[in-house]
Protein backbone atom coordinates (compact mmCIF):
# COMPACT_ATOMS: atom_id res chain seq x y z
CA UNK A 1 0.00 0.00 0.00
CA UNK A 2 1.07 3.39 -0.95
CA UNK A 3 0.53 7.23 -1.64
CA UNK A 4 2.04 9.71 -3.49
CA UNK A 5 2.22 12.67 -0.98
CA UNK A 6 2.36 13.14 2.93
CA UNK A 7 -1.49 14.45 2.54
CA UNK A 8 -2.94 12.08 0.55
CA UNK A 9 -5.41 12.73 -2.10
CA UNK A 10 -8.87 11.06 -1.81
CA UNK A 11 -12.05 10.95 -4.13
CA UNK A 12 -15.51 9.08 -3.38
CA UNK A 13 -17.35 7.46 -6.33
CA UNK A 14 -21.11 6.60 -6.75
CA UNK A 15 -22.08 3.71 -8.57
CA UNK A 16 -25.66 1.52 -8.07
CA UNK A 17 -26.42 2.80 -4.55
CA UNK A 18 -28.77 4.75 -2.70
CA UNK A 19 -25.55 6.95 -1.55
CA UNK A 20 -26.47 6.65 2.31
CA UNK A 21 -23.12 5.52 3.04
CA UNK A 22 -21.53 8.55 1.54
CA UNK A 23 -24.28 10.43 3.73
CA UNK A 24 -22.17 8.37 6.76
CA UNK A 25 -19.13 9.96 5.29
CA UNK A 26 -20.84 13.55 4.98
CA UNK A 27 -21.52 13.05 8.78
CA UNK A 28 -18.87 11.80 10.11
CA UNK A 29 -16.70 15.00 8.43
CA UNK A 30 -18.63 16.99 10.21
CA UNK A 31 -18.54 15.44 13.53
CA UNK A 32 -14.20 15.31 13.37
CA UNK A 33 -13.40 18.24 10.80
CA UNK A 34 -9.81 17.65 12.12
CA UNK A 35 -9.94 14.33 9.94
CA UNK A 36 -10.24 16.18 7.04
CA UNK A 37 -6.77 18.89 7.51
CA UNK A 38 -4.97 15.48 6.74
CA UNK A 39 -6.43 14.24 3.59
CA UNK A 40 -7.40 16.31 0.43
CA UNK A 41 -10.48 15.45 -0.98
CA UNK A 42 -10.65 16.09 -4.87
CA UNK A 43 -14.21 14.84 -5.44
CA UNK A 44 -17.13 13.83 -3.69
CA UNK A 45 -20.29 14.35 -5.25
CA UNK A 46 -22.58 14.30 -2.55
CA UNK A 47 -20.60 17.67 -1.18
CA UNK A 48 -18.59 19.55 -4.01
CA UNK A 49 -17.62 19.54 -7.44
CA UNK A 50 -14.48 17.30 -8.68
CA UNK A 51 -11.20 19.20 -8.13
CA UNK A 52 -9.15 16.87 -9.98
CA UNK A 53 -9.36 14.05 -11.71
CA UNK A 54 -5.32 12.45 -9.48
CA UNK A 55 -6.34 10.47 -6.57
CA UNK A 56 -4.30 7.99 -4.35
CA UNK A 57 -7.60 6.68 -2.59
CA UNK A 58 -10.73 6.11 -4.33
CA UNK A 59 -14.03 4.89 -2.07
CA UNK A 60 -16.53 2.98 -4.44
CA UNK A 61 -20.22 3.07 -3.18
CA UNK A 62 -22.48 0.96 -4.86
CA UNK A 63 -22.63 -2.30 -7.44
CA UNK A 64 -22.21 -2.26 -11.11
CA UNK A 65 -25.10 -2.67 -13.38
CA UNK A 66 -24.45 -1.02 -16.16
CA UNK A 67 -21.76 -1.29 -19.00
CA UNK A 68 -21.08 2.31 -18.43
CA UNK A 69 -19.91 1.51 -14.93
CA UNK A 70 -18.18 -1.52 -15.59
CA UNK A 71 -15.56 1.06 -17.60
CA UNK A 72 -16.04 3.45 -15.37
CA UNK A 73 -14.78 1.06 -12.24
CA UNK A 74 -11.81 -0.18 -14.32
CA UNK A 75 -10.46 3.16 -15.00
CA UNK A 76 -10.65 4.02 -11.30
CA UNK A 77 -8.54 0.96 -10.23
CA UNK A 78 -6.00 1.99 -13.07
CA UNK A 79 -6.17 5.29 -11.71
CA UNK A 80 -6.12 4.84 -7.79
CA UNK A 81 -3.34 3.53 -5.41
CA UNK A 82 -5.98 1.62 -3.44
CA UNK A 83 -9.18 1.32 -4.04
CA UNK A 84 -11.86 0.81 -0.79
CA UNK A 85 -15.26 -0.86 -1.49
CA UNK A 86 -17.57 1.63 0.88
CA UNK A 87 -20.65 -0.69 2.26
CA UNK A 88 -22.70 -3.44 1.44
CA UNK A 89 -23.91 -2.76 -2.56
CA UNK A 90 -19.87 -2.50 -3.08
CA UNK A 91 -19.08 -4.81 -0.96
CA UNK A 92 -21.03 -7.96 -1.66
CA UNK A 93 -23.78 -6.29 -3.44
CA UNK A 94 -26.01 -6.38 -0.61
CA UNK A 95 -29.75 -5.77 -1.71
CA UNK A 96 -28.72 -4.84 -5.38
CA UNK A 97 -28.09 -8.91 -5.76
CA UNK A 98 -31.70 -9.98 -4.22
CA UNK A 99 -32.32 -11.08 -7.36
CA UNK A 100 -29.65 -13.86 -7.14
CA UNK A 101 -31.43 -15.37 -3.60
CA UNK A 102 -32.07 -18.73 -3.91
CA UNK A 103 -32.54 -19.03 -7.76
CA UNK A 104 -31.28 -16.25 -10.24
CA UNK A 105 -33.49 -15.00 -12.21
CA UNK A 106 -33.56 -12.38 -14.92
CA UNK A 107 -33.58 -8.91 -15.12
CA UNK A 108 -36.75 -9.50 -17.05
CA UNK A 109 -38.71 -11.46 -13.99
CA UNK A 110 -36.88 -8.81 -11.54
CA UNK A 111 -38.85 -6.07 -13.21
CA UNK A 112 -41.93 -8.50 -13.05
CA UNK A 113 -41.92 -8.95 -9.64
CA UNK A 114 -41.70 -5.74 -8.75
CA UNK A 115 -43.84 -3.85 -11.20
CA UNK A 116 -45.91 -6.71 -11.93
CA UNK A 117 -47.92 -5.47 -14.58
CA UNK A 118 -46.35 -1.90 -14.63
CA UNK A 119 -42.99 -3.53 -15.68
CA UNK A 120 -43.06 -2.37 -19.07
CA UNK A 121 -43.48 1.37 -18.17
CA UNK A 122 -40.00 1.39 -16.11
CA UNK A 123 -37.24 1.49 -18.36
CA UNK A 124 -34.03 0.10 -18.00
CA UNK A 125 -30.63 2.20 -17.73
CA UNK A 126 -29.24 1.56 -21.16
CA UNK A 127 -26.60 -1.18 -20.80
CA UNK A 128 -27.83 -2.59 -18.14
CA UNK A 129 -26.39 -5.75 -16.88
CA UNK A 130 -27.49 -8.30 -13.77
CA UNK A 131 -25.71 -6.50 -10.73
CA UNK A 132 -22.18 -6.98 -8.99
CA UNK A 133 -20.11 -6.32 -6.25
CA UNK A 134 -17.17 -4.48 -7.35
CA UNK A 135 -14.74 -6.97 -6.86
CA UNK A 136 -16.24 -9.06 -9.27
CA UNK A 137 -14.54 -6.45 -11.51
CA UNK A 138 -11.12 -5.34 -10.17
CA UNK A 139 -9.28 -5.99 -7.44
CA UNK A 140 -10.16 -4.26 -3.98
CA UNK A 141 -7.86 -3.14 -1.45
CA UNK A 142 -10.03 -2.51 1.48
CA UNK A 143 -13.52 -3.33 2.52
CA UNK A 144 -15.91 -0.91 4.69
CA UNK A 145 -18.80 -3.66 5.23
CA UNK A 146 -22.55 -2.27 6.52
CA UNK A 147 -25.63 -0.94 5.07
CA UNK A 148 -24.58 1.79 5.92
CA UNK A 149 -21.13 1.78 6.76
CA UNK A 150 -20.10 2.37 10.35
CA UNK A 151 -18.76 5.82 10.77
CA UNK A 152 -16.73 4.40 13.83
CA UNK A 153 -14.99 2.32 11.03
CA UNK A 154 -14.42 4.71 8.61
CA UNK A 155 -12.18 6.68 10.68
CA UNK A 156 -10.43 3.97 11.91
CA UNK A 157 -9.68 2.71 8.27
CA UNK A 158 -8.54 6.32 7.42
CA UNK A 159 -6.44 6.66 10.51
CA UNK A 160 -4.71 3.50 9.26
CA UNK A 161 -4.17 5.13 5.73
CA UNK A 162 -2.61 8.10 7.38
CA UNK A 163 0.35 6.36 9.57
CA UNK A 164 0.70 3.96 6.72
CA UNK A 165 -0.56 0.61 8.30
CA UNK A 166 -3.00 -1.50 6.46
CA UNK A 167 -6.19 -1.76 7.72
CA UNK A 168 -7.53 -4.55 8.94
CA UNK A 169 -11.33 -6.04 8.66
CA UNK A 170 -13.37 -7.37 11.35
CA UNK A 171 -13.69 -11.19 11.44
CA UNK A 172 -15.40 -12.40 14.46
CA UNK A 173 -19.60 -12.74 14.11
CA UNK A 174 -22.41 -10.47 15.34
CA UNK A 175 -22.71 -12.35 18.40
CA UNK A 176 -19.31 -11.18 19.68
CA UNK A 177 -20.02 -7.76 19.29
CA UNK A 178 -23.87 -7.90 21.01
CA UNK A 179 -22.41 -10.55 23.87
CA UNK A 180 -19.87 -7.15 24.40
CA UNK A 181 -22.82 -5.22 24.23
CA UNK A 182 -24.49 -6.94 27.27
CA UNK A 183 -27.58 -7.79 25.35
CA UNK A 184 -29.61 -10.80 25.55
CA UNK A 185 -29.57 -12.99 22.98
CA UNK A 186 -32.78 -13.09 20.90
CA UNK A 187 -33.05 -17.00 20.99
CA UNK A 188 -32.85 -17.05 25.10
CA UNK A 189 -35.93 -14.86 25.15
CA UNK A 190 -38.74 -16.56 25.95
CA UNK A 191 -41.70 -16.14 23.78
CA UNK A 192 -45.07 -16.34 23.91
CA UNK A 193 -47.57 -18.40 22.16
CA UNK A 194 -48.35 -16.69 18.91
CA UNK A 195 -45.38 -14.35 19.37
CA UNK A 196 -43.39 -14.25 15.60
CA UNK A 197 -40.98 -16.12 15.02
CA UNK A 198 -37.23 -15.60 16.53
CA UNK A 199 -34.81 -14.30 13.93
CA UNK A 200 -31.48 -12.98 13.69
CA UNK A 201 -28.40 -13.60 11.61
CA UNK A 202 -25.59 -12.26 13.68
CA UNK A 203 -23.92 -15.87 14.30
CA UNK A 204 -23.01 -15.97 10.66
CA UNK A 205 -22.80 -12.49 9.87
CA UNK A 206 -19.47 -9.96 9.96
CA UNK A 207 -19.30 -8.29 13.01
CA UNK A 208 -17.86 -4.69 13.71
CA UNK A 209 -21.01 -3.15 14.06
CA UNK A 210 -21.36 -3.53 17.78
CA UNK A 211 -24.36 -5.15 17.07
CA UNK A 212 -26.31 -1.87 16.77
CA UNK A 213 -29.96 -3.55 15.47
CA UNK A 214 -30.12 -6.00 17.78
CA UNK A 215 -29.38 -3.41 21.02
CA UNK A 216 -32.21 -1.32 20.05
CA UNK A 217 -34.39 -3.82 19.23
CA UNK A 218 -34.40 -4.51 16.02
CA UNK A 219 -33.41 -7.27 13.96
CA UNK A 220 -29.82 -8.19 12.68
CA UNK A 221 -30.33 -8.94 8.45
CA UNK A 222 -26.94 -9.54 7.99
CA UNK A 223 -25.79 -6.46 6.43
CA UNK A 224 -22.27 -6.54 6.66
CA UNK A 225 -22.55 -10.39 4.81
CA UNK A 226 -20.95 -13.17 6.09
CA UNK A 227 -17.95 -13.77 8.41
CA UNK A 228 -15.24 -15.85 6.98
CA UNK A 229 -16.57 -19.77 7.14
CA UNK A 230 -19.94 -19.25 8.43
CA UNK A 231 -21.52 -22.23 9.71
CA UNK A 232 -24.91 -21.41 7.54
CA UNK A 233 -26.33 -25.24 8.08
CA UNK A 234 -26.01 -24.63 11.71
CA UNK A 235 -27.16 -21.75 11.88
CA UNK A 236 -30.40 -22.58 9.16
CA UNK A 237 -31.12 -25.48 12.17
CA UNK A 238 -31.30 -22.56 14.89
CA UNK A 239 -33.88 -20.24 12.87
CA UNK A 240 -36.18 -23.58 11.84
CA UNK A 241 -36.08 -24.14 16.25
CA UNK A 242 -37.52 -21.21 16.78
CA UNK A 243 -40.18 -21.16 13.98
CA UNK A 244 -39.19 -20.00 11.22
CA UNK A 245 -39.60 -22.31 7.83
CA UNK A 246 -37.45 -23.36 5.47
CA UNK A 247 -38.07 -20.84 2.59
CA UNK A 248 -38.30 -18.12 5.20
CA UNK A 249 -34.99 -18.88 6.56
CA UNK A 250 -33.30 -19.01 3.61
CA UNK A 251 -34.70 -16.02 2.48
CA UNK A 252 -33.57 -13.75 5.50
CA UNK A 253 -30.41 -14.91 4.68
CA UNK A 254 -30.12 -13.69 1.83
CA UNK A 255 -31.41 -10.26 1.86
CA UNK A 256 -27.86 -8.96 1.59
CA UNK A 257 -26.07 -11.86 0.96
CA UNK A 258 -27.82 -12.73 -2.66
CA UNK A 259 -24.62 -12.64 -4.19
CA UNK A 260 -22.99 -14.59 -1.96
CA UNK A 261 -25.13 -17.22 -1.93
CA UNK A 262 -25.01 -17.68 -5.63
CA UNK A 263 -21.16 -17.81 -5.44
CA UNK A 264 -21.04 -20.17 -3.27
CA UNK A 265 -23.76 -22.60 -5.39
CA UNK A 266 -22.21 -21.72 -9.02
CA UNK A 267 -18.81 -19.94 -8.74
CA UNK A 268 -17.69 -17.04 -10.25
CA UNK A 269 -20.21 -15.75 -12.42
CA UNK A 270 -21.02 -13.60 -15.32
CA UNK A 271 -19.92 -10.36 -15.72
CA UNK A 272 -16.83 -10.99 -13.66
S1 LIG B 1 -24.85 -0.22 1.46
FE1 LIG B 1 -26.89 0.42 2.10
S2 LIG B 1 -26.67 2.57 2.76
FE2 LIG B 1 -24.83 2.01 1.55
S3 LIG B 1 -25.31 2.66 -0.53
FE3 LIG B 1 -25.90 0.50 -0.38
S4 LIG B 1 -28.10 0.54 0.19
FE4 LIG B 1 -27.27 2.58 0.59
S1 LIG C 1 -27.85 -14.72 17.79
FE1 LIG C 1 -28.26 -12.54 17.51
S2 LIG C 1 -29.18 -11.87 19.44
FE2 LIG C 1 -28.15 -13.83 19.81
S3 LIG C 1 -26.09 -13.28 20.52
FE3 LIG C 1 -25.98 -13.61 18.31
S4 LIG C 1 -26.25 -11.57 17.46
FE4 LIG C 1 -26.98 -11.46 19.57
S1 LIG D 1 -26.65 -5.88 13.53
FE1 LIG D 1 -26.71 -6.99 11.60
S2 LIG D 1 -28.04 -5.78 10.25
FE2 LIG D 1 -27.42 -4.47 11.98
S3 LIG D 1 -25.61 -3.36 11.28
FE3 LIG D 1 -24.89 -5.22 12.32
S4 LIG D 1 -24.69 -6.74 10.67
FE4 LIG D 1 -25.94 -5.09 9.88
Amino acid sequence: MKTSSQRPSVTFFSFTSCEGCQLVVLNAAETFPTLLKHLKIVNFREAMDPTSDQYDIAFVEGSISTRTELRKIKDIRANADLVIALGACAAIGGINCLQDAEKPISIKKARELVYGKDAGKHRLLKGTIKARPVNQVIEIDHYLHGCPISAEELLTTLTDLMIGRRPTVVNHPVCTDCKMAGNICVFEKERPAHAPPMLCNGPVTRGGCRAICITYGETCWGCRGYVDNPNIAEHIKTLLDHGLTVKEAKATLTLYKGYEELKNKTGRPENA
